[in-house]
């Protein structure tokens, strides 16, 4: 080989090496935006199922609950039973709950939807335009208490319909449910239900001062399921032995104030959002689901494939 061949040879040798130097080397992310792209996930994806509900199954806490007080009727006149749509309703949330906790509440109920997108945008509003750092809210050592007033509103109304005074009272149009029913319904009036009005607002005023304020605080749907016996397996588990010195994410991320320490997962109040696993830096909350699957979002999107296959089954899903 010539002198000027070799010399050329070896430019572009060089040029080459210096091409593949200047390729950009694709940083990996770090633990904290790895942690941020997956808590992003997490979220959009129970955004997108709790969207897929409310648009499909906007009316099925209220067939729910409407089959708690079919019952409490039956009672109250001394009447047999019908298996009705709404006793069915009951039955079927029920079992599902029993199975898997309150993913109903955590993922497919449109009213605990409708609680969780007032407070995102009340959390906007007070950020952007009232510049709080924090939003203004409950403190969350009244939440316990405040918690026990749902009971206490169960047993008000299993008690007006077991004493025969429910009908006579629903003459008021009191039933804020029934006014939420007529927005999905995408009818914008209040049909007589004035008292019902004045109290949706009161509570969706509430839902911009506390994360899921209806849910914890006076749902008693959310009565009934809290008190429903949960099956081991169907609860969240945290190995504590393995958890960061001083970490609380998981318990100050959850939605409903709960005392991870104290009440654990298997108390009625947890409504299986899974806020916290997804919050928690060690992945040091599982379920044998989670674990099976490899995967924290496929056991989210199987139960609520067959949470609709259910709402389907029971007539829960609103046709077009
Ligand atoms: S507690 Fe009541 S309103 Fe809240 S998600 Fe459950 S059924 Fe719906
Ligand atoms: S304990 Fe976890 S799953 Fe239960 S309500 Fe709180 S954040 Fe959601
Ligand atoms: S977020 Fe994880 S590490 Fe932190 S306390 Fe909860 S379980 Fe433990």
């Amino acid at each position: 080989m010539s002198a000027e061949a070799l010399r050329t040879q070896q430019a572009g040798d060089v040029s080459a090496t210096a091409g593949r130097q200047a390729k950009p080397v694709k940083k990996q992310p770090t633990a904290a935006q790895r942690m941020k792209q997956r808590r992003k996930r997490n979220a959009l994806l129970r955004a997108c199922i709790q969207a897929v509900f409310f648009v499909t199954m906007p009316g099925a806490f209220m067939a729910a609950f409407s089959g708690v007080k079919s019952i409490f009727l039956a009672i109250s006149d001394g009447s047999a039973l019908e298996m009705g749509s709404f006793v069915k309703a009951l039955l079927g949330l029920g079992i599902f709950t029993i199975l898997f906790g309150r993913f109903f509440c955590g993922f497919a109920c449109a009213f605990g939807t409708m609680g969780d997108l007032v407070y995102r945008l009340s959390g906007i509003v007070q950020k952007k335009i009232f510049r709080r750092k924090k939003q203004i809210g409950i403190p969350a050592k009244f939440c316990p208490a405040l918690q026990m007033i749902k009971y206490g509103l169960l047993a008000v109304i299993v008690s007006a319909c077991g004493l025969g005074v429910y009908n006579r009272l629903n003459q008021y149009n009191w039933n804020p449910w029934s006014v939420f029913s007529f927005f999905t319904s995408l009818n914008f009036t209040l049909n007589g239900y004035v008292i019902g009005g004045i109290l949706l607002a009161a509570i969706v005023a509430g839902m911009a001062l506390k994360e899921r304020f209806f849910c914890q605080f006076l749902c008693p749907m959310g009565a009934v399921f809290a008190l429903l016996p949960q099956l081991p397996f169907s609860a969240l588990q945290r190995d504590e032995a393995n958890c960061i010195r001083g970490c609380q994410a998981c318990k100050n991320n959850c939605p409903v104030d709960l005392k991870l320490e104290k009440d654990g997962f298997r108390g009625g109040e947890c409504i299986a959002c899974e806020k916290c696993a997804g919050i928690c830096p060690k992945g040091n909350l599982t379920r044998w689901d989670r674990k099976l699957l490899k995967h924290e979002a496929v056991p989210v999107i199987l139960k609520a494939a067959l949470l609709l296959g259910l709402g389907f089954w029971l007539g829960l899903v609103r046709t077009l």
